[in-house]
């Protein structure tokens, strides 16, 4: 098995959003064969028809997309398979490791609680009854063994004995034909060739009901490797009082992408330390062996931190793309020559931002129209000696060639020498005047965001109300 190319896979059942469980998984997928030069495949598990809608699957190609996760091949789509199930389960029946189950629903009720009482898994009576009625409903049960285990060699739980006696056999095909999910789940994975089967560990007990129909069919056992939960900060399962789940939340909270890739791949795996890398990096270092077994915890801090290391990285276009959209997203719509402020002001901002949020707070005030309006507190400021004193001030910036942060820096120290006072005497006044109170860098920061023309103007502005 292990001289075969790898090939993994990530199989989300489309729910209407992408759990962040799911994306990490997809991530480990993607890593792993990327670090063997294999192939990461997707395949749709759409069999439940009421929840995957057009729009369902969507989320999940969105998702895919937004982090950066490509496949190497068509989606597969398991539902339209069916036939390909319903092929395996004749199969099995051929061979007398699966048979058909008469049981009703009453009786199947009924032995359930019978088999509760006793501690034990279900048995049908119809297991060694070879009989075949063509005039009665019936499922068709996996015929599993009923003593010794089943082992699960797991490359991140290591062997997981399961004792046979306590998996009962199995649906494969419903009274109405349909393949159950176990069966789909192990056609599929083996007719897409799939060698790595990475997933969350909540599908452990599943694993040894897969290896026994995979034997059964006699195709070979894929390598399993099954995920730790992430759960929340506070070790509970997560939920919603732990804030975002779903990736799209995570987008809407102004992560990057390639923030997410680097913060999931350090849930439940790690190289040494190392809390930044590329994902050059993740996919040279990724092996399965450096999975841990314990439940990875979501760490706010942690995130906000690497997503702040990202947002330096940025390319500046992008971001203001970006924080373009969040404004929107608020009603603030972009006039003409405000994608350039952005893109001045971005730079000086982003040091102390935690997400694109933070980034399109820090910019209200750079896009805000003229005359601004200022809070009564910023008027306060603008006694008459003030006033003279920020009017001579606009009279050195209306002089002032070159408009940057050294230059507009320099220019305001001059100029409160010049006038005796410390720079602190003339910086809130100046502040408010330019940002209308709104969070903005500092005094030379906030000069060059906004420009020369508008700097002036918004200096006249304030100059020219009433005391
Ligand atoms: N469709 C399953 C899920 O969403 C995953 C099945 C698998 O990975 O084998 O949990």
């Amino acid at each position: 098995m292990s001289d075969r190319p790898v090939v993994t896979r990530i199989a989300p059942s489309p729910t209407g959003s992408m759990h962040i469980g799911t994306a990490r998984t997809a991530l480990f997928n993607w890593l792993y064969a990327r670090h063997t030069g294999g192939k990461f495949l997707l395949r749709v598990e759409d069999t439940d028809r009421e929840r995957s809608t057009q729009g369902a699957v969507e989320v999940i190609f969105e998702g895919m997309k937004w982090l950066g996760l490509d496949v190497d091949e068509e989606p597969v789509f398991q539902f339209a398979r069916a036939d390909r199930h319903v092929l395996a389960a004749q199969d099995l029946l051929a061979k007398g490791r699966a048979y058909r189950c008469y049981m009703t629903i009453e009786e199947t009720a009924a032995e359930r609680e019978i088999a509760r009482a006793e501690g034990r898994a279900i048995r049908s009576p119809w297991r060694d009854a070879e009989a075949n009625f063509n005039d009665r409903p019936y499922v068709v049960r996996f015929k599993g063994p009923q003593d010794g285990e089943t082992v699960v060699h797991d490359r991140v739980k290591g062997d997981v004995s399961f004792k046979n006696k306590d998996l009962d056999d199995l649906i494969l095909l419903r009274t109405d034909g349909t393949p159950t999910y176990n069966l789909a789940v192990v056609v599929d994975d083996h007719e897409m060739g799939v060698t790595h089967v990475i997933r969350g560990d909540d599908h452990l007990n599943n694993a040894a009901r897969q290896t026994l129909i995979y034997e059964a069919l006699g195709w070979d056992v894929p390598i399993w490797a099954h995920l730790p939960m992430i759960h929340g900060p506070d070790g509970a399962k997560l939920s919603k009082r732990h804030g975002a789940q779903a990736v799209g939340e995570f987008d809407e909270m102004g992560y990057l992408p390639e923030a997410m890739r680097n913060y999931l791949a350090r849930l439940g795996w790690g190289h040494g330390n190392d809390e930044l890398f590329s994902d050059e990096q993740a996919i040279s270092w990724f092996e399965l062996e450096d999975v841990v077994s314990a439940p990875a915890r979501l760490d706010w801090d942690k995130l906000n931190h690497i997503n702040n290391h990202y947002l330096r990285l940025a390319d500046i276009d992008r971001l203001a793309g970006l924080v373009t959209k969040v404004h929107s997203s608020r009603d603030l719509h972009l006039a003409e020559g405000d994608a350039a402020i952005l893109s001045r002001t971005i730079p000086l901002v982003r040091d102390g931002a935690k997400t694109t949020l933070d980034l399109a707070d820090a910019t209200v005030f750079a896009l805000k129209r003229r005359p601004l309006e200022l809070p009564e507190k910023i008027r306060g400021l603008l006694s008459d000696e003030t006033r003279a004193r920020l009017s001579r001030l606009r009279d050195r910036l209306a002089g002032q060639g070159d408009w940057t942060v050294a230059d507009l820096e320099g220019l305001l120290r001059g100029f409160a020498e010049s006038e005796g006072v410390g720079l602190g005497k003339i910086g809130p006044a100046l502040r408010g005047v330019l940002s209308g109170g709104s969070p903005a860098p500092d005094l030379a920061g906030a000069l060059v965001s906004l420009g020369k023309e508008e700097s002036l103007g918004r200096l006249d502005d304030a100059l020219s109300q009433p005391a």
